[in-house]
């Protein structure tokens, strides 16, 4: 029986991740939950799994969840001291890290520094602080299982390889709602047209960041640290039919790929089960139901937040930690009306043009890079909305 903690588990990821629970009982238990405002799902799953601690990422909604749980037996807390006390609560074998955004950095790191496996669906922890992570995860002999679908399927392809074999890794993409619409039309295109992905269902802000694109920039960062792969090495594929997740290529020519039907739940499934596989109930695929798998290269002009991703990754240091906080700035500033959808992009490479990469040595500089990225951007989307910048 794996003992399990869930960080971000009334989010996509985390809802699917405790399907996959409820389906196997007998395989996981979970010992700790946190989310942040829907605090009715959090209760109604402190309910039916019965974890013995469970955060919320606001310690003021303590006593409203509080009042939500009468009559349950549960240990609550609350703030970032609190998340740290689910990563790393007693009997926790493996942490499934699904907070959105640079908030799932301390948590992950305490997770990780308590010696304490980490199933990682927060990109955003390897690309503001990739190396960090990396050191701490070989510092404390932990392993990290990929759950992002593309970094899955790579995990799975090199598997009983020699990283110097590997000559490439291409990730696959979408293209998402806007592959195909006339550049023209992007200029008007509404928040409802972005949040309409054609193959997967995921949380808003991971689903603007596919019609963009930047989702594909912040997996390439995620690759360059997951396998320890320079950013030459990794390229990007469209494949709209998101039914191949990622290849692998080696040196003798060949290219090693993981098939399925998009859905997060293998993937989750996976890391959780590492090395063995349980039932997802996802849909097995029949290839012969398929009318085709297309490839095509990414449109740097169509997609510019790919092009700054790797601008980020060349320029390294504290550039994708900057580049991130912008990206999640101009997503939201997007999702409230605030800014156009062509303006995200504009917004995030004014941000990375203000700013002067330089060394991060601790999680708290990263954080540092991140509250400058956030101001920094904040200020030019004020002039970018008066007009005054464009
Ligand atoms: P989501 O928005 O659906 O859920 C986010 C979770 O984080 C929720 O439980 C929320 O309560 C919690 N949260 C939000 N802000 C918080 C804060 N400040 N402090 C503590 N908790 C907070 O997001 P999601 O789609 O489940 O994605 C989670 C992570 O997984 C993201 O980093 C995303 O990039 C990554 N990811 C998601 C998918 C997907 O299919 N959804 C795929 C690959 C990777
Ligand atoms: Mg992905």
């Amino acid at each position: 029986m794996k003992q399990i903690a869930i960080l971000g588990s009334t989010g996509s990821i985390g809802v699917s991740t405790l399907e996959i629970v409820a389906a196997h009982p007998d395989k996981f238990r979970v010992v700790s939950l946190s989310g942040a405002k829907n605090l009715e799902l959090l209760a109604r799953q402190i309910r039916q799994f019965r974890p013995k601690l469970a955060a919320v990422a606001d310690p003021a909604d303590i006593p409203q969840l509080k009042e939500l749980l009468a009559g349950v037996e549960v240990e609550l807390t609350g703030g970032v001291e609190g998340l740290c006390a689910v990563a790393t609560a007693p009997g926790v074998q493996m942490v499934v890290a699904a907070i959105v955004g640079a908030a799932g950095l301390v948590p992950t790191a305490a997770a990780i520094q308590a010696g304490i496996d980490v199933a990682l669906a927060n990109k955003e922890t390897l690309v503001t602080a990739g190396h960090l992570f990396m050191n701490l995860v070989e510092q404390h002999k932990v392993k990290l299982y990929p759950v992002d679908s593309e970094h899955s399927a790579i995990f799975q392809s090199i598997e009983g390889h020699r990283s110097q074999d590997i000559t490439k890794i291409i990730l696959t993409a979408s293209g998402g709602p806007f592959r195909e619409t006339p550049l023209e039309k992007l200029q008007s295109v509404t928040i409802q047209d972005a949040l309409n992905h054609p193959n997967w269902s995921m949380g808003r802000k991971i689903t603007i960041d596919s019609a963009t694109m930047m989702n594909k920039g912040l997996e390439v960062i995620e690759a360059r640290w997951l396998f320890d792969a320079p950013p030459e090495k990794i390229s990007v594929n469209i494949h709209p039919q998101s039914i191949i997740h990622s290849m692998v290529e080696y040196i003798d020519g060949c290219v090693i790929a993981q098939l399925g039907t998009p859905d997060m739940k293998a993937p989750i499934a996976y890391a959780l089960s590492y090395p063995g596989r349980v039932s997802t109930g996802v849909k097995p695929l029949d290839l012969t139901e398929l009318s085709g798998l297309t490839f095509s290269k990414p449109d740097l002009e169509r997609f510019p937040c790919l092009g700054l991703a790797y601008r980020a990754l060349g320029e390294g240091e504290s550039m994708p930690a900057v580049m991130n906080a912008a990206n999640e700035v101009a997503v939201e500033s997007f999702l409230d009306g605030r800014i156009s959808y062509l303006q995200i992009a504009r917004l995030i490479e004014k941000t990375m043009d203000a700013h002067q990469a330089h060394r991060l040595g601790s999680i708290e500089e990263v954080l540092e890079a991140d509250r400058w990225g956030r101001a920094t951007a904040r200020d030019i989307c004020t002039t970018l909305q008066t007009g005054r910048c464009l």
